[in-house]
């Protein structure tokens, strides 16, 4: 629709400034040295082991790069494949709405059952004792996802306890979708159940390239799991896409062993977030907190009573600014006057966006 209807659009979360010139080079440079065959099924040994010194280095995590480390066509593939492995027939899977899209399709292709809770805003906190409550003898694991998209709240390290107890007590697998770890403001750490080590015992961490290196095209990420886990992901892995593309791979291992390249983007994008805040600055829309990731959530419970998608819909076609209602991440489609703007854009494109936005 924004397409169609020439808006700015701020709607999908894909950044529109360059990729790294040198990690550009660094892919040419492999694809020249001839490494444009399959790479082994679970990723290039290099890049497994650029990995494992990461994984160590942030969350002080020691991982076996050959076991435990897997290369995946984006954290989507990462999530599917995790899900066929371990979500078997009938198994209950817990998802906090609002959710990645691909979550609940995913436990529903291989025979799962989502079961849905809400988080609300403004702050979208998880309720352990409702999740508690939730949980019965066929709860096979719980998803979660911090920072979080769409809502840009974070987990803390009560959260991550409180996680822990529920999945040792009740033999539940955790999966972590942490594709946003580098996208966190303000000082805070980010609660990887890499953290924990009896956590991760029963966790799988998922993780991707595209978010850390604006290259959201590349298709390219990892999941971080125990051996006994990894070794299931695997079987799965082997038969979606068996390996993922080599060059990318190689340039990735090169350009991820200086930390320098993705230390920044912390401050980086809480400079666009701010800056992106200073636009509407001025307006009836109302800013949520935004903790992570490169989304603002706004409420426009001052301007409109219209639906989200409405709203939404409206915005793109008559003001030529493209959002995202959050009632399409929820399963139960809760309406709460919110709409998601994605800030991974330009300071031209945001200032574009701002004088249009500031009317309101
Ligand atoms: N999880 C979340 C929460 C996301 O926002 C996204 C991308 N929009 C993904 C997973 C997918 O990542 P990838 O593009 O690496 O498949």
């Amino acid at each position: 629709m924004a397409l169609e209807h020439g808006a700015i659009n701020l709607s999908q979360g894909f950044p529109d400034f360059p990729v790294s010139e040198t990690l550009i080079a660094l892919i040419h440079k492999n694809m020249k040295a001839g490494h444009n065959q399959y790479a082994p099924m679970p990723g290039t040994p290099i890049l497994r082991n650029v990995i494992a010194t990461v994984v160590q280095n942030s969350f002080q995590r020691t991982v076996n790069p050959e076991t435990e480390v897997t290369i995946t066509a984006g954290a989507t593939e990462g999530i599917f494949a995790t899900i066929a492995a371990l979500v078997h027939p009938q198994d209950e899977v817990i998802i906090f709405d609002p959710s990645y899209d691909s979550y609940a399709p995913s436990v529903i292709l291989n025979g799962g059952k989502p079961v849905h809770l809400n988080l609300h805003p403004p702050d979208f906190r998880i309720d352990w004792d409702l999740v508690k409550s939730k949980i019965t003898s066929r709860t096979r694991m719980i998803m979660i996802n911090t920072p979080h998209n769409p809502s840009g709240a974070v987990l803390a390290e009560s959260d991550l306890k409180t996680l822990e107890e529920i999945a040792i007590q009740h033999g539940i697998i955790v999966l972590s979708d942490e594709v946003y770890e580098r996208i966190i403001f303000q000082d805070q750490v980010h609660q990887s159940v890499l953290r924990y080590p009896a956590l991760a015992e029963q966790s799988i961490a998922i993780f991707s390239f595209g978010k850390t290196f604006h290259a959201t095209g590349w298709k390219t990420g990892y999941t971080v799991a125990p051996e006994y886990l990894t070794a299931e992901i695997r079987k799965a892995h082997q038969f979606v896409t068996f390996s993922v593309n080599t060059p990318v791979q190689l340039a990735l291992a090169e350009y991820l062993s200086n930390a320098e390249n993705y230390l920044y983007l912390g401050s980086f994008f809480q400079k666009k977030r701010d800056f992106f805040l200073d636009q509407i600055k001025g307006s009836s829309f109302r800013p949520l907190p935004c903790l992570g990731t490169y989304f603002q959530v706004v409420s426009y419970d001052g301007i409109s009573k219209k639906s989200e998608a409405d709203m939404a819909t409206w915005m793109t076609q008559e003001h030529k600014v493209a959002s995202i209602p959050l009632s399409v991440f929820y399963k139960d489609k809760s309406d709460n006057r919110l709409l998601r703007f994605c800030f991974a854009k330009s300071e031209e494109t945001l200032a574009h966006a701002g004088e249009i936005l500031r009317k309101f």
